[in-house]
């Protein structure tokens, strides 16, 4: 088989039978997950092309996990949820997913929008790289881990999100408002004193003068940009 590969985190016997039987059947590639935490190394570990994912695992929240994916990975997710529960496919969009599937449904239903989700993802760049490297910086979600000039640097789980988000469109500017939303989601789109405060944590770790950043740099009235320095010229 030579198709996309697809991971499913389902933690339904049944399900997953079904749902490796459509998809194998259709020369799509399966890897499985049950829990959260498989998920979650699966994701680092196979870079699959898209997710199926069940909201209700055993460890713990398909939301949450949904959360975790996209602070690195644009990978295309379908959630799968119950029937009759509405507020969690609006909640799992607003996070990040790009389509839900109700339960039950059908191989035609499920091989559709497999194929829309991923010709989006195509038209919309690459997915999200498991070590990300910008200038001087390499962050590792899989281990989520940050290097500096190759030490590595304690961030708090705020810091890291923050930095990840950046580092997701290097060498764009972000608004203070785009940041907000993505670091601590919808409600803090007008908290701008938030991200001075960890801007200017980030930076002391970051940064070998954080009075003259060269990396996390300031664009005044707009928001912030972390500069690449592949495509920098040489100082
Ligand atoms: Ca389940």
């Amino acid at each position: 088989m030579t198709g996309p590969l697809v991971l499913v985190v389902e933690d339904e016997q049944s399900m997953r039978r079904f749902l490796r039987a459509a998809l194998e059947s259709h020369d799509y590639r399966v890897t499985e997950a049950t829990t959260c935490e498989e998920a979650l190394r699966a994701a680092t570990s196979h870079n699959p092309e898209l997710v199926l994912l069940d909201l209700g695992l055993p460890d713990g929240d398909g939301l949450s996990l949904l959360e975790r994916l996209r602070e690195w990975s644009r990978v295309p997710i379908v959630v799968l949820s119950a029937r009759g529960r509405e507020q969690d496919k609006v909640a799992a969009l607003d996070t990040g997913a790009d389509d839900y599937l109700t339960k039950p449904f059908g191989t035609g239903e499920l091989l559709a929008r497999l194929r829309v989700a991923i010709r989006h993802a195509a038209a919309s760049g690459p997915t999200g790289e498991v070590v990300a490297t910008v200038g001087p910086i390499s962050i590792d979600h899989g281990k989520r881990e940050v290097r500096v000039r190759g030490e590595l640097v304690h961030l708090t789980p705020i810091e890291f999100r923050l930095l990840s988000v950046l580092a997701r469109h290097a060498d764009r500017v972000l608004t203070h408002r785009q940041i907000l939303k993505e670091v601590w989601g919808p409600n803090a789109q007008t908290q701008t004193h938030y991200l001075r405060v960890y801007m200017a944590q980030l930076r002391r770790k970051v940064e070998r003068d954080p009075a003259r950043p060269r990396w996390l740099v300031t664009e005044p009235d707009v928001g912030y940009r972390l500069r690449d320095g592949d495509k920098l010229e040489p100082p």
